[in-house]
């Protein structure tokens, strides 16, 4: 059934544009819950990469979940079962060592 208001029909136009233009971006939240722009929270996985990170701790003492473990010029590790995905690591890191993906 049509729509009352002739600017009802309109109504899908911006769906049918972004899915014309970014359906890999869809394709990929739907298939793979996976976000390409690392926009969307929920499908974000964070992890630390051993060889570059230098054990600085600056991310364990920023973790608000205790996610991070890890001695002191040791690299450091990530549990992900506990991880809230705020992206404190992430931001605090300054080795790169924090992969977001
Ligand atoms: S802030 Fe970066 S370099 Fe420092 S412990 Fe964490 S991951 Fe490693
Ligand atoms: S994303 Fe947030 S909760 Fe997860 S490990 Fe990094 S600082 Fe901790």
């Amino acid at each position: 059934m049509a729509s009352l208001c002739g600017l009802g029909q309109t109504a899908p136009n911006p769906i049918l544009s972004t899915l014309k233009y970014f359906r890999e971006e869809y394709e990929a939240h739907i298939k793979e819950k996976k976000c390409p722009a690392k926009v969307c929270k929920d499908l974000l996985t964070y992890g630390i990469i051993e060889e570059f990170c230098k054990g600085c701790g600056v991310c364990l003492r920023a973790c608000p979940a205790g996610a991070i473990t890890g001695q002191k010029k040791k690299p450091h590790k990530l549990n992900s079962d506990i991880c809230i995905r705020c992206g404190a690591c992430f931001d605090v890191c300054k080795f790169n060592a924090v992969r977001k993906e």
